[in-house]
């Protein structure tokens, strides 16, 4: 049996995080989500909303579980009995810091691989700050997310007025 952990911000999840779930789902007999507390990055949902919006994300995805993650991520990947830890790609851009951030892991823990998968072409420039900016200035990204986090994201800047 091969799981992947899957591990993110996802404030908020995408269509893109989610094409790579889906990819990711047949490929592993399972695969772990792990919303990252992360409070350095000042998310936009709390944790509990970005794991509640990622929960009904996925949950027509049998093989797929989403779990709250705040330690290192290497230590959180051998707790689950994970060996893969999966990132996505988008575009140039995007490799440095992977690159760094697998590296920095196979250090760390030696016996974890790090898999890159890239999403569908139309998600390629998709990312949760430019959801979040867009939606911001009242933007439809109905096309980018699914239509449960469009309508936290209204709910959060009508709010934010
Ligand atoms: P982090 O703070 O760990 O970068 P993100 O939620 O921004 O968290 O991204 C989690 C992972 O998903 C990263 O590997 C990122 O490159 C990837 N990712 C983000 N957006 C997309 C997308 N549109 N298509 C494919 N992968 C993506």
């Amino acid at each position: 049996m091969v799981a992947a952990i899957y591990p993110g911000t996802f404030d908020p999840v995408t269509n893109g995080h989610l094409d790579l779930i889906v990819r990711a789902s047949s490929l592993f007999d399972r695969v772990v989500v792990a919303v990252a507390f992360n409070q350095a990055k000042k998310p936009l949902f709390t944790i509990d909303d970005r794991i509640a919006l990622m929960e009904q994300s996925v949950s027509h995805l049998p093989r797929v579980d989403v779990i709250r993650f705040d330690s290192l991520l290497v230590t959180c990947a051998l707790e689950q009995q994970v060996s893969v830890i999966l990132r996505g790609l988008r575009a140039v851009s995007d490799f440095e810091y992977e690159f760094q951030l697998a590296g920095m892991n196979r250090h760390l823990s030696p016996e974890l691989e790090t898999m890159f998968l890239t999403p569908a072409e139309k998600y390629g420039f998709l990312s949760s700050s430019l959801i979040k900016e867009s939606s911001a200035l009242g933007g439809n990204v109905s096309k980018f997310v699914p239509r449960h986090v469009q309508k936290a994201l209204v709910e959060k800047f009508r709010k934010g007025k």
